[in-house]
């Protein structure tokens, strides 16, 4: 059984790999090319790929009898893979749930207390030379503590973020997903997303990308919002759309935004680059050693499962 993993992992991930398989591990750090796709589900087993392969339906129609009959997907969303497509094509695919939940949660957490008390334009100020000492009205940001904020997406990551935002900032909490939650705090269930983001001083995204969640957050969403709210989103960039997001924050429709994805990654808008008002982040997400050698694991775990024939511990 040869294995091929798209990218390289860390150190723990990588001697397990070498350890138990007949593994190739790519050097590139990129997403793979198509033909390299192509290679993968032609001469090898299992692959393990991550954001950024786009195993689209083209691709797997290309490859009409794959040798590869696993995708062991490295991270828990993968809207870059066609499943559908997938499976007509007789390869399951699998994911990472919960390894990348409590990292994610705290990138959100790190993303809203930077936009509100505006810790990024006030670093680049400190490091610029600029900063001319404290007084009362210095740089006022928005207060969290007590605030409200909305979760799109009340999964495992939404759920995470309200409990920090419950018991670690009083926060009231409001939520808008396909199905509403049994939830050992107060939380309420708005289903509505325009009110939802008229309710709320920050919303923050944490549903999966893909086709169904496309601009969920649009101009009329946006509009809805107050004008002294944030805009959270660690979910997926194409769940925004970013033209009317822009469009938004020039016209003070809402206070600014926090983001660790962007809907044409990695490339950033200019007009995002130029506002202060917007934090930043390289889609930080499950970047910590621990959590991506959890998520190499867990890989690893349902790579080890399909060549044993047991039952895969999670496809999707
Ligand atoms: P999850 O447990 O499956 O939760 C997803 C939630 O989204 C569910 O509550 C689901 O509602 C809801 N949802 C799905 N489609 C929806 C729609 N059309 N409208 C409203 N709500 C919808 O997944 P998770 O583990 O929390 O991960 C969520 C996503 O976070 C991932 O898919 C990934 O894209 C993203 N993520 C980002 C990073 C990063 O580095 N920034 C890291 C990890 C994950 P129901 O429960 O009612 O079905």
């Amino acid at each position: 059984m040869r294995l091929l993993v798209a990218r390289p992992m860390t150190a723990a991930v990588t001697a397990r790999a070498r350890a138990e398989f007949d593994v190739e591990f790519r050097e590139d750090t990129l997403p793979m090319t198509r033909d390299e796709m192509l290679r993968a589900l032609t001469e090898f087993d299992v692959v393990v790929p991550t954001l950024g392969d786009l195993f689209s339906e083209q691709v797997f129609a290309l490859v009409p009898n794959p040798r590869c009959k696993l995708l062991a997907n490295f991270g828990v969303g993968y809207n870059h893979i066609d499943v559908d497509a997938a499976r007509a094509a007789g390869v399951a695919v699998t994911n990472t749930p919960g390894a990348v939940t409590d990292a994610t949660a705290d990138i959100a957490m790190t993303l809203l207390l930077s936009t509100a008390r505006r810790a990024g334009e006030g670093e680049r100020q400190v490091r610029a030379g600029t900063w001319q000492g404290w007084h009362p009205t210095q740089m006022l940001g928005h207060h969290v503590t007590g605030k409200r904020v909305g979760i799109v997406g009340m999964g495992r990551i939404g759920q995470a973020i309200a409990r920090r935002c419950h018991f670690g900032f009083g926060m009231q909490v409001f939520y808008q997903s396909r199905s509403k939650k049994e939830i050992d705090f107060p939380a309420e269930y708005v289903p509505d997303l325009k009110e939802l983001g008229a309710r709320v001083d920050f919303l923050i995204l944490a549903v999966p990308g893909g086709a169904e969640t496309r601009h969920l957050i649009n101009a009329q969403i946006l509009e809805a919002m107050n004008p002294s709210a944030l805009l959270i989103n660690i979910a997926r960039g194409e769940v925004v759309d970013e033209s009317a997001l822009i469009a938004a924050l020039r016209a003070g429709q809402i206070a600014g935004a926090g983001l660790d994805v962007y809907e044409f990654e990695p490339a950033v808008p200019q007009a995002l680059l130029d506002m202060e008002n917007v934090t930043l982040l390289p889609h930080l997400g499950t970047a910590t050693e621990e959590v991506r050698s959890d998520m190499g694991n867990m890989a690893l775990d349902n790579v080890a499962a399909f060549i044993d024939g047991r039952p895969l511990p999670n496809p999707v």
